[in-house]
């Protein structure tokens, strides 16, 4: 087998970026193009695999195809590995297929001891970076490899800095940066009982152990499982020749985009630090410098940009970015570091960025001709459109700001500030709303950064850890606050003008302008942009199944037209019936005891079931509206605790005791299987009578008020049997009937179902008999077909994944083989007996991304969801036919 590839040594392979991992493949592409890339090589990701299954040994051969590549790496470099006048010191990298920003570890300056050391001082005439390499080497590689806290380093550190009267490891000499190192040899000595490891193969092959290591490490898993990405996959290593961002003030390293990540401006945009290495710029610990002079301006930065200090590496550096760009076809996000004055590319993968840029990108690209249209289509992620919808504060709101930052990612949000990921998670379980407020993050706070609202820090850039991770999860952050500052010791949040804040304060953060507010600040919806609208338009024009909403509300149903909704596919009439005193008339009728009861309460109901309905016609202006009939089980309307029971007893003027016998009758075992649907429908049909009246009722006025014809969609639920719907299909027909002759006007109108039982979808074709159409009601179908109540089932759904028993929760995503498949009958059976038969679904999961992908394989005629959901489910049907 092949285990290893070089890239920037003469070596040309084929670049297969499943084996090679991101990082690796983008490596060798670069140094293909011919850009300045260090050489190297990449051991692939099935090492990776053979490591973990054979108890963390390397696969035979591997030891001798790394030789063979560091020899390559020498001879293009003219230095050698851990000897000699110019030794050769290298970087030891993970990358898997897809990027885990900062999950996984690095090694730089690998292969310094105190010999080599000494000939790095010689070789560049620079001891102080010789020796500052060597202490952050130390630092690197205890913590990484060895498993001793990089903190130990930092405390010892920081105690010498002071001793020394410094105020920045920068002013460290270089004869005190030795010391430095000799007292962290010990340090390391006396905590692990060994010596730091002064052989430089000893180094390199425990920073490789080190690095496969790392794919397993908590937060690497935490951040596979938010991200389905499978264990399987593992890590590619690359190990790459050092070049020096820390080689004094003509050096530098830096991060940059081919566009703007957070608003999609297609103009370079970067950050860099001066005498610099690595993680430097990332991890927050300086507030970086723009790459761009016109990024300086945008944000205010006093420190000159690279375009003014290092002209010539910026204009190499803008040359690169563009051609990256067309190569790759997307924007990309890269990594860079000049050693005095020279650009090395260390890394280019396609740029993660916030929703409403992913949106300007795309639609950009494809008018540059970069991508076609249904690139750009497929390039946004449909489940990531709600984002836009998000929130910003109102721009006039004047209320005490106690702090700016960057706009890391959009939203606003407020919630109470907590200072640690431990106590934003405590606090999402008591489903309190809370911001992760940091001086900086590191990838350990992942789970924290999940569990909060939002995110602020008062270190760090646009591309901090923070942001970049914050973007990818679309929470609302804002960066680099530096007016702001983080008291850990007594967790307090210091504000401009004096402001002080606790744990459990509230604050408001606005993502899009980095805007920091004191308290609950009032927020607006944006407006859309204009390129999400070009973008929903194209998407019109792909998509072949309609998109409709659930709606129960006036307000739910305007919302779902502003976003391009096509019609309701589910009212549920039952919504209306909790609202103000409505509560009491539908008491009044459930606990009546003879249909004259009934009757006398249904008829104080009807006059607002139809003013209900009107308002929903007049806003849909003669789209299609689905209403369903009374679905729920009745006990939803009664009282259950002791007090509830007077009362409603008082507010109906009932004798107590009668109540509660009623109510003994009522109650039910199993009311989810139990007398609900068109079961209510056939012990009452006086209910559906005044149901259908009230709809029938409405189409007439709103068709005389609004001239345009409504088509109501009757939809009856809970069906399994063919003669149920006879039944309550023959009640809505008179109605219908009766109801025309009084107005002296025809009404179009279909009756149809809802296939939500199994036995609906096995009997589809003779239900489809009386049923002019079908909503797949897929809530409750998952919930019927594997026997599993839709509130019970958070109980252990999560255990089910975590064990590996399901891969997704099928209440959120379709369970293709079951539910799909139940799905699939019900449409080919209806569509035998009925081949005009109309098809959509109303579950949650029509306005899942992969579900809908289902569906329109299924070819139904529309999905329905609700009104946030509705630019998604655009976007998705869009997809699903390209
Ligand atoms: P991550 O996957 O977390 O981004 P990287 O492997 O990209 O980790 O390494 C982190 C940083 O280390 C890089 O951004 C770069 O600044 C620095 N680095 C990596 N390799 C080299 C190298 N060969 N020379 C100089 N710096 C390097
Ligand atoms: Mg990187
Ligand atoms: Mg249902």
């Amino acid at each position: 087998a092949n285990w290893v590839y070089g890239f920037g040594a003469g070596d040309e392979h084929e670049i297969d970026r499943d084996r090679l991992g991101g990082k690796g493949a983008g490596l060798a592409e670069m140094a293909r193009m011919g850009l300045p890339v260090p050489p190297g090589l990449t051991i692939i990701a099935d090492v990776c695999r053979y490591f973990y299954d054979n108890g963390r040994s390397f696969p035979e051969g591997l030891k001798e195809e790394v030789a063979e590549g560091l020899a390559a790496v020498e001879a293009a470099t003219g230095r050698r590995f851990g000897s000699g006048e110019r030794p050769l010191l290298l970087s030891v990298r993970s990358g898997s297929r897809v990027s885990m920003p900062g999950m996984m570890d690095t090694i730089l300056n690998l292969g310094l001891n105190d010999e080599t050391v000494l000939s790095l001082a010689r070789d560049t005439g620079d001891a102080r970076f010789a020796w500052d390499s060597y202490r952050r080497f130390i630092q690197m590689y205890s913590d990484v490899a060895l498993g001793l806290d990089q903190e130990v380093f930092e405390e010892l550190l920081e105690e010498r800095l002071s001793e020394l009267g410094h105020q920045a490891e920068t002013q460290l000499t270089a004869g005190q940066l030795e010391d430095i190192v000799t007292s962290y040899k010990q340090l390391l000595s006396e905590e692990l009982d060994c010596d730091f490891p002064q052989d430089p193969f000893e180094q390199l092959w425990g920073a490789i152990a080190a690095v496969f290591s790392s794919w397993t490490s908590a937060r690497a898993v935490a951040y596979r499982t938010l991200h389905n990405i499978p264990t399987e996959w593992g890590t590619a290593v690359n190990i790459q020749a050092m070049v020096f961002g820390n080689l004094g003030n003509g050096s530098a390293t830096g991060v940059a985009f081919t566009r703007n990540p957070s608003t999609g401006e297609n103009a370079l945009y970067g950050e860099f630090l001066v005498n610099a290495q690595g993680e430097d710029v990332v991890a927050g610990i300086r507030t970086p410098q723009s790459v761009t002079e016109a990024g300086r301006i945008a944000s205010g930065g006093e420190k000159p940009s690279l375009e003014k200090l290092m002209p010539e590496a910026f204009a190499e550096l803008a040359t690169i970015a563009a051609r990256l760009e067309r190569q790759y076809g997307d924007m990309q996000d890269m990594e860079f570091t000049i050693e005095r004055g020279k650009l090395w590319m260390l890394q280019t993968r396609s740029g993660k960025r916030a929703a409403g840029a992913a949106v300007r990108i795309a639609m950009d690209m494809a008018d540059e001709g970069l991508i076609s249209r249904s690139e750009a289509i497929m390039r946004i992620d449909p489940a990531t459109l709600d984002q836009m919808l998000h929130p910003t504060i109102r721009p006039e709101y004047r209320g005490t700001q106690i702090g700016s930052g960057l706009p890391a990612s959009p939203g606003a949000v407020t919630g109470e500030i907590v200072f640690t990921a431990e106590e934003a998670i405590a606090a999402k379980a008591e489903k309190r709303s809370v911001i992760l407020v940091r001086t900086e993050t590191s990838p350990e706070d992942i789970q924290g950064m999940t569990a909060a609202v939002g995110v602020l820090t008062t270190r760090g850039g646009m591309t901090s850890h923070a942001a970049v991770v914050a973007r990818g999860m679309g929470v609302p952050c804002v960066t680099g606050a530096g007016n702001m500052r983080v008291d850990r010791f007594d967790n307090i949040l210091h504000g401009i003008g004096g402001v002080m804040l606790h744990a459990g304060d509230k604050v408001t953060i606005d993502g899009a302008t980095g805007r920091v507010m004191k308290g609950a600040a009032p927020t607006q919806k944006p407006a859309l942009s204009e390129d999400f609208q070009r973008l929903m338009v194209w998407a019109d024009d792909v998509r072949r199944m309609k998109v409709r909403t659930n709606a129960d509300t006036p307000a739910d149903a305007r919302a779902a037209r502003d976003f391009g909704a096509e019609g309701i596919g589910l009212c549920r009439t039952e919504h209306m019936f909790f609202e103000g005193g409505r509560i009491h008339m539908m008491r009044r009728m459930i606990l009546a005891e003879t249909e004259e009861g009934r009757r006398a309460a249904l008829d104080q109901l009807l006059p607002m079931q139809r003013d209900d309905f009107e308002a929903l016609f007049s806003i849909m202006h003669g789209l299609p509206v689905t209403i369903r009939l009374l679905d729920p089980p009745l006990h939803e309307f009664l009282p259950k605790t002791e007090s509830e029971v007077d009362d409603v007893a008082d507010a109906l003027g009932m004798d107590k005791q009668a109540l509660r016998h009623r109510l003994d009758a009522l109650y039910e075992f199993n009311p989810m299987l139990g007398h609900r649907g068109c079961r209510l429908a056939i012990s009452y049909p006086e209910i559906t009578e005044m149901q259908a009246r009230a709809i029938f009722e409405a189409a007439v006025a709103a068709a005389r008020a609004t001239g345009e014809a409504v088509v109501p969609e009757i939809m009856v639920p809970l069906v399994s049997l063919r003669a149920e719907l006879d039944y309550v299909k023959e009640r809505i027909d008179a109605v219908a009937r009766e109801v025309m002759t009084e107005a002296g006007m025809e009404i179009e109108y279909l009756v149809g179902t809802m296939i939500e039982l199994p036995r609906a979808a096995l009997r589809a074709h003779k239900i489809a008999e009386t049923s002019a159409f079908f909503s797949l009601g897929t809530n409750d179908l998952t919930q019927t077909t594997f026997g599993m109540s839709r509130d019970d089932a958070p109980g252990f759904i999560g255990t089910y994944q975590k064990k590996g028993i399901i891969e997704r929760d099928p209440f959120v995503s379709l369970d293709f083989d079951g539910v799909g498949e139940l799905m699939r009958m019900a449409a080919e059976r209806g569509r035998q007996t009925r081949s005009d038969l109309q098809i959509g679904i109303c579950g949650e999961h029509g306005g899942d991304p992969v579900s809908i992908r289902f569906c329109e394989g299924l070819a139904l005629d529309y999905v329905s969801c609700s009104p946030f959901r509705v630019p998604t489910a655009r976007l998705a049907a869009a997809q699903a036919t390209i």
